[in-house]
């Protein structure tokens, strides 16, 4: 997924206007993006009148937080791998299951 990504950034000599400042920056106009489909509406609403534009912008996430964390080097699988690692011992299953409190409240 990443490789095809880099790919299309590099065809077009892009890496130069993608410092991590405006790939942060861009990541999070994209998820404004992707929340302006479900703005006056129910879940189901936005599901039903925007699933087209809803699977674009979530695409414009995930691709510019896969060239974040490129230009971060940072590898996306063990960071995840980590993070829930982290979450598993912040969310015990015995004290979060069915419930929905953040971890400071649990
Ligand atoms: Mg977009």
């Amino acid at each position: 997924m990443i490789e095809e990504v880099i790919a299309f950034r590099d065809e077009r000599n892009w890496k130069q206007f993608h410092n991590p400042k405006d790939l942060a920056l861009s990541l999070s106009l994209e998820a404004s993006e992707l929340l302006e489909n479900f703005q006056w509406k129910t879940s189901e609403q936005a599901i039903k009148e925007n699933m087209d534009n809803l699977k674009d912008e979530l695409a414009d996430v995930v691709i510019y937080a896969l060239l974040l964390s490129d230009a971060l080097d940072i590898n996306m699988e063990t960071a995840i791998k980590e993070k829930i690692r982290k979450n598993r011992s912040k969310y015990p299953v015995e004290k979060s299951f069915g419930i929905s409190k953040k971890y400071t409240d649990l």
